[in-house]
């Protein structure tokens, strides 16, 4: 999916503009641009996290995931390691799984 910067509309796909741009007279090539449906603004991809059904910019998901979300599992992780191992061995996952 995607959505507008200028309108914030979400929409499926984009419209396809043509646009003369150069002199006028001589025998300029159309130029061809995707962009909002709505309104021709510029957009960028969004995706809805699995965990939280929220919609966010593709770029600032990890593996599909939000921050939000992403934090919060490394933390239930963590209170998990807490409680299920000893601090010798949480030494010993953190250095193995890098978190
Ligand atoms: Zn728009
Ligand atoms: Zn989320």
């Amino acid at each position: 999916m995607f959505q507008c910067e200028d309108c914030g509309r979400v929409f499926r796909r984009l419209k396809r503009y043509r646009e003369n741009r150069g002199p006028t007279g001589e025998n300029p090539l159309p130029e061809i641009y995707w962009a909002c449906p709505f309104c021709g603004g510029a957009w960028f991809k969004v995706a809805d996290c699995p965990v939280c059904g929220e919609r966010w910019p593709e770029e600032q998901l990890t593996e599909g995931i939000c921050p939000d979300c992403g934090g919060m599992i490394l933390r239930q992780l963590a209170e998990l390691a807490d409680k299920e191992f000893s601090r010798e061995e949480r030494r010993y996952i953190r250095e193995m799984i890098q978190i």
